[in-house]
């Protein structure tokens, strides 16, 4: 299916804020709200697309991947951005968001997560893990493999937190319901105080028996290997969420995410502008004044360059497509030599001599227009600053 533009979903111009995000996705979030629509799985869709859309527009780094990018600038790891497809999902991570009152402001004691008491299965935390490439790996993207320590199910138990399926009893102490009901009495009258069942942990149940391995979390720190895929031309900050690579929840509770933030390793020899590449190249004053062939390295490898006769300090020579490649597009960015002229510091008697010779020279002697070094300065001044 053809995904819709976000802001297209939320009924938002591209330059909403974030409060009319927020309240957009709030009026379709009640309008299409499973308490409020059992059973129609058109208006669960709904709901979902809101979620998403909502997900990645409040975000400003998301955004303005979407922005730039489109559907594909969220996605393009493959197992990236791909929608919500467990409606307990999308309760579990607002419920952050609006600080874990937005279902709540809705739909009063009728939400389901009114009560204190918890599912049993809770989500996985997200885990972020930093990936440094080099310049080369970006620039045409890259398989890594990951080892990322994290929360993965307790195989023991299967997960479940008991031991050799002994299984789950209702607390005793709350009776299921996973809060305790402290009523005081004061001269204003009765309160009433309700706070989680401290044995429970808001469950409602208590396993019979935990498992040994996994004390009834259900979960072991584990090793897992994690293949990645970077499509060519991220950047330092990028990230592309691995959806339920994360921890595993508590007693097969849904996985968290796992967030890969790039990070770019300094290059020896190149600075990367947007797309393209700058490399400075030096020359003998022999080789600007006569032109040269020379070896430059590129992104791909070597590569011989032609210097025409006469060329100057601050030229620049560009190879177009030899720099890095776009994110998500088949074109490529350009490398952009920079020139520099070389003046020997240190001369013997023989060399003085012949440039002693060569100064009294017609064309050697700098005058008229050459004078003036502006031309140098703004080729400087639009390649740097830019
Ligand atoms: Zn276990
Ligand atoms: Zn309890």
């Amino acid at each position: 299916m053809e995904k819709r533009d976000y802001y297209e979903v939320l009924g938002i111009s591209r330059d909403a804020s974030i409060d009319e995000i927020k309240s957009a996705y709030r009026k379709l979030a009640m309008k299409y709200h499973p308490d409020r629509n059992p059973g129609n799985p058109d208006a669960e869709e709904k709901f979902k697309e809101a979620a998403e859309a909502y997900d990645v527009l409040s975000d400003p780094d998301k955004r303005q991947r979407y922005d730039t990018y489109g559907h594909r600038g969220l996605s393009n790891s493959g197992t990236g951005f791909s929608g919500y497809t467990d409606i307990n999902d999308i309760f579990s991570r607002f419920s952050d968001i609006f600080g874990g009152s937005i279902f709540d402001d809705f739909f009063g004691t009728s939400s389901r997560r009114r009560s204190h008491k918890r599912d049993m299965g809770e989500r996985g935390s997200d885990l972020r893990v930093r990936l440094s490439l080099t310049l080369e790996e970006i620039a045409n993207g890259v398989e890594k493999t990951l080892k990322v320590k994290k929360m993965g199910r307790c195989e023991t138990c299967q997960g479940s937190g008991a031991k050799s399926n002994s299984g789950y009893a209702t607390c005793p102490t709350c009776g299921g319901s996973g809060e305790i009901r402290q009523v005081s009495r004061s001269v204003f009258g009765q309160f009433v105080n309700i706070s989680t069942c401290p044995n429970c942990g808001g469950y409602g149940q208590v396993i019979k028996e935990k498992c040994e391995i996994c004390n009834g979390d259900g979960r072991v720190t584990v090793e897992e290997t994690i293949q990645v895929s970077i499509p060519a031309g991220v950047e330092e900050g990028n990230y592309i969420p691995l959806r339920g690579k994360g921890n595993a929840g508590r007693r097969n509770g849904p996985s968290g995410d796992l967030i890969v933030v790039i990070e770019e390793k300094p290059h020896d020899i190149f600075t990367r502008q947007g797309d393209n590449i700058l490399y400075p190249l030096t020359l003998s004053f022999p080789e600007a004044a006569l032109g040269a062939e020379i070896e430059i390295p590129t992104i791909d490898g070597k590569e011989k360059i032609k210097i025409n006769p006469g060329t100057q300090p601050g030229a620049t020579l560009i190879l177009r497509g030899k720099g890095i490649k776009r994110l998500n597009y088949d074109s490529r960015g350009d490398m952009i030599v920079l020139i520099n002229v070389y003046i020997p510091t240190k001369l013997n008697a023989k060399e003085k001599e012949l440039l002693k010779e060569l100064s009294k020279s017609e064309n050697i002697t700098v005058k008229g227009k050459n004078k003036k070094n502006k031309d140098f300065f703004e080729k400087v001044k639009d390649t740097f600053f830019s």
